[in-house]
């Protein structure tokens, strides 16, 4: 039977240190780490994880606002706001919940949001910073399953790792952190042959494809970690991941669940990326 890799606990160990280095900026330098969180329209699952993002800041003592539009704001009032927080002294971090509304261009927004304050790390020039491996932010998902590795002391260094998914958010950043780890990794997507022969060469197998019960007990190799970055719901409508959990615990030797496992950890490196880009402002002078 697998170990659970328990996203809440180390997600509760990493939010005291990002605290501790909160409060140590403010007494240092007067600034409180500050994110704002602009959302778009009433999509339900995205009021909650902005919901759900406010709470966590307000618990590790940082600042946050969050800013809510209707559904039918233009692509030029949202760039508006944008800029508007770029100049805002209390602000470090600015992130934009996706989806957007079909009308507003995804990339000209993610384009606008100054490198230094972009915490979710999908700024051209932070994805090219990733890609170089000479991190400044890093996407929050891939960095938290990263952290998850480090805290599990499971060695990334000379494994075969595979990632599903190759989605700017998860999949290829998630294949360049493993990368940069010297992992040997392989990058897996709706047009691969023959997956689950692939799938089964993985010591570490990471899932982000977005479909409940997509990993298989068949596609796992004796003895892996399998990481499930999925979010999807299942017949009951319950919170669930990629992976078909049961079965595969009984394969791997150790494992994330959903919920409890990445989810929390992304919330979490949110949290740090806030405090990174703090701390990197008042390095540059800026107080
Ligand atoms: P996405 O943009 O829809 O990407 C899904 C990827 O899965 C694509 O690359 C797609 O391949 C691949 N795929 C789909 N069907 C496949 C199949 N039959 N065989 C192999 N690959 C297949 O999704 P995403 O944004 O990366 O998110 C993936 C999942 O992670 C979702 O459930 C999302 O909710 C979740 N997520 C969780 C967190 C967290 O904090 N835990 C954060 C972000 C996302 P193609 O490229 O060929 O289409």
């Amino acid at each position: 039977m697998a170990r659970i890799i328990d996203g809440k606990k180390i997600s509760a160990a990493v939010r005291a240190e990002i605290a501790e280095r909160a409060e140590k900026l403010k007494e240092e330098s007067g600034v409180t780490p500050g994110l704002a969180v602009i959302l778009v329209g009433d999509d339900p699952a995205s009021k909650v994880y902005v919901r759900n993002k406010g709470r966590a800041c307000a618990e590790t003592g940082l600042y946050s606002v969050t800013v809510e539009l209707p559904a039918e704001t233009t692509e030029e009032a949202l760039l508006a706001k944008i800029r508007e927080l770029c100049e805002d002294e209390k602000i470090h971090g600015i992130l934009v919940q996706l989806p957007l509304p079909p009308h507003i261009r995804e990339q000209a927004v993610l384009d606008a949001i100054p490198p230094e304050k972009d915490v979710d790390a999908f700024h051209p020039e932070n994805v090219g910073h990733v890609m170089i491996g000479d991190y400044r932010l890093l996407p929050c998902t891939p960095a938290g399953v990263m952290k998850m590795l480090e805290i599990e002391n499971i060695p990334v260094a000379g494994k075969e790792c595979v990632v599903i998914g190759r989605s700017n958010i998860v999949g290829k950043p998630m294949a360049m952190l493993l990368l940069h780890a010297n992992g040997t990794v392989t990058v897996c997507h709706s047009r691969t042959k023959n997956l689950a022969e692939v799938t089964r060469r993985a010591d570490i197998l990471v899932s982000a494809v977005g479909k409940a019960g997509f990993v298989t007990a068949d596609m796992v190799k004796e003895g892996a970690v399998v990481i499930d970055v999925g979010m999807n719901r299942n017949a009951e409508g319950k919170l669930c991941g990629d992976v078909d959990f049961g079965p595969v615990s009984e394969k791997a030797e150790a494992i994330t669940p959903v919920p409890g496992g990445v989810g929390v950890m992304t919330i979490t490196m949110l949290l740090e990326n806030t405090v990174r880009a703090a701390e990197a402002f008042v390095r540059a002078g800026r107080t």
